[in-house]
């Protein structure tokens, strides 16, 4: 058995955060905010203190940039060999497996989701995304030769930019914050990650892991703090090229406008609504399991979330009644229980914002066929929840982030896509079809940077991950994350002597 689920184990940790202070880590050392403030975190299954938290300012931003700024100025990260970089890669992986239970524990208990997901899939991933990017490192500058004809050749180069801002949300905190990591770090970039207020302890974790692996001070920086506090001034930080931002889309266009001043490079991604299409040919029972898991799984607070359900008019009833069956069966229980599927909720505020949206589409008419209502009297649990919707109600719009899946019959092809599109954002989409013209034909039509045709999200990492309109801009994930964290630079040389204007000479 892994110790993520032993509970002598688990009371160890949680005792351990007890009376800790959750430090920034800037220059490699672990120290608290200049003014001393500090911010609670909470058990999303108790709303209680886990831990108190240095709260991140202007003062902290800027030091923790001034360190990124010398280790990439004057340290050894952007100028030993590629090799090298690689070999502190693979440490740092080989840290997260060697603490994959004490990083599993604090962030189920941090963020409220559910052990199965975070030490079964997302703690394996944060070790998988650093070694993915380790044996990538030595590739990390490849360019390109244009060999034109025999008198030029063109080539490109590609070489780190500087210092990055790294920007996470709170609902996989530890995935996403190596994610963005990995690839920055491969490419010879330092940078300074700023995690989400509501879920700073794997950020944290990583910090101490960073501090094992030996990497030199500054490489890597974590300030805690609130996004208008630490995160505002770490994107209008001159001292910052890169600004990588995965969260809400509100979010994103605030960034964009703090970071214009000094002209910053963005990943952004964003928000989603993602629609699922169920054709009456689909094999409806694999259909019925990959829409279940893809709207319920990590609480439904998932970006890729199908939070849309399409279901074609001939098997609409049918498909829906077992969704409807599927939804109410879902063991909703404390993130550490090894059988729970979903868990609380974040935090009391988001809890409130996801009834909200319940409660408005009631009002707007919308059917009420699973859930729809709270769980239990202590923490943030909200019940997996099925809203029969229409087209153009605000639910069927705005992205919930939580366990609510509307769903809606259509016709034929046509409508199903105008519903998919129907919306700002563009960032995954299903369909479950057996028809494989139909299936291509529906990639092609449907705007989402993301397909998965008869399946759910199951990510494959060389691929490139992101958003189309509303849900994000340019592309995360293998070669694509390079294209980002470095400068292409373009060289020509002549391969002869090659006519030259000769501006100024007499008789030319
Ligand atoms: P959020 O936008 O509220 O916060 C994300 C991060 O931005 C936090 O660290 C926050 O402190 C920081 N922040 C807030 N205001 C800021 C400001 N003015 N300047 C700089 N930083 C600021 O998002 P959230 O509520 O933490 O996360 C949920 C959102 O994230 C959802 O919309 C979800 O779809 C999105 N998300 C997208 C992806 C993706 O890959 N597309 C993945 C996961 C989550």
């Amino acid at each position: 058995m892994k110790r993520a689920w032993d509970s002598r184990f688990i009371e160890e940790v949680q005792r351990r955060l007890e009376g800790t202070t959750i430090a920034h880590f800037i220059d490699g050392n672990f120290v608290e905010s200049v003014s001393g403030e500090t911010f609670e975190t909470l058990d999303p299954a108790t709303n209680r203190p886990l831990a108190r938290v240095a709260r991140g300012g202007e003062e902290d931003v800027d030091r923790a940039v001034r360190a990124a700024r010398r280790a990439f100025d004057e340290g050894p990260w952007p100028r030993m060999p590629a090799r090298e970089r690689r070999r502190y890669l693979e440490r740092v992986a080989e840290l997260i497996e060697k603490y994959a239970d004490e990083l599993a524990v604090l962030e189920c208990l941090d963020t409220g989701q559910v052990m199965r997901i975070i030490r079964g899939g997302q703690v394996p991933r944060a070790a998988a995304n650093f070694r993915f990017y380790a044996e990538k490192a030595e590739a990390a500058f490849d360019g390109r030769s244009f060999p034109v004809d025999d008198r030029f050749l063109y080539y490109t180069f590609r070489q780190p930019v500087g210092v990055a801002g790294l920007i996470t949300p709170w609902n996989t905190p530890l995935m996403l914050a190596t994610w963005k990591l990995a690839p920055c770090l491969a490419a010879g970039n330092t940078c300074v990650l700023k995690p989400a207020e509501w879920s700073p302890l794997s950020a944290w974790m990583l910090a101490r892991i960073f501090a094992e692996a030996e990497l030199p001070p500054g490489v890597v920086n974590v300030v805690q703090g609130y996004g208008e506090e630490a995160g505002a001034p770490l994107v209008a930080h001159p001292g910052v090229q890169l600004i990588s931002f995965t969260g809400e889309t509100t979010t994103g266009k605030i960034i964009m406008r703090t970071g214009a001043e000094t002209l910053k490079r963005y990943s952004f991604e964003l928000g989603g609504k993602s629609p699922a299409i169920v054709f009456a040919d689909a094999d409806l029972d694999r259909a019925l399991d990959g829409v279940i898991f893809q709207i319920f799984s990590l609480n439904g607070e998932r970006c890729t979330a199908n939070s849309r359900l399409l279901v074609e008019r001939p098997v609409y009833a049918e498909f829906v009644e077992r969704v409807v069956a599927r939804a109410r069966k879902i063991r909703v229980g404390h993130p550490l229980d090894p059988e729970a599927e979903v868990g609380p909720l974040i935090h009391p505020e988001h809890l409130t914002r996801v009834e909200a949206f319940v409660e408005e589409a009631k009002r707007e008419g919308a059917r009420v066929l699973a859930g729809g209502h709270r769980v239990g009297s202590e923490g943030n649990y909200y019940a997996p929840t099925v809203l029969e919707v229409r087209p153009g109600m605000r639910i069927e719009q705005e992205e919930v982030f939580g366990p609510v899946l509307g769903v809606m019959p259509f016709d034929d092809e046509d409508e199903a896509v105008r519903i998919a599109n129907g919306v700002r954002y563009g960032l995954a989409a299903y369909v479950w079809t057996r028809d494989v013209t139909r299936a291509h034909r529906l990639a092609r039509r449907i705007e989402a940077g993301m397909i998965w045709i008869n399946s759910h999200n199951v990510r494959h990492l060389p691929t490139p991950f992101g958003g189309m309109k509303e849900s994000g801009i340019g592309r995360e994930g293998g070669d694509y994350s390079f294209a980002f964290y470095t400068e292409e630079k373009s060289v020509m040389v002549p391969l002869g002597e090659h006519p030259i204007p000769r501006f100024g000479k007499e008789g030319s």
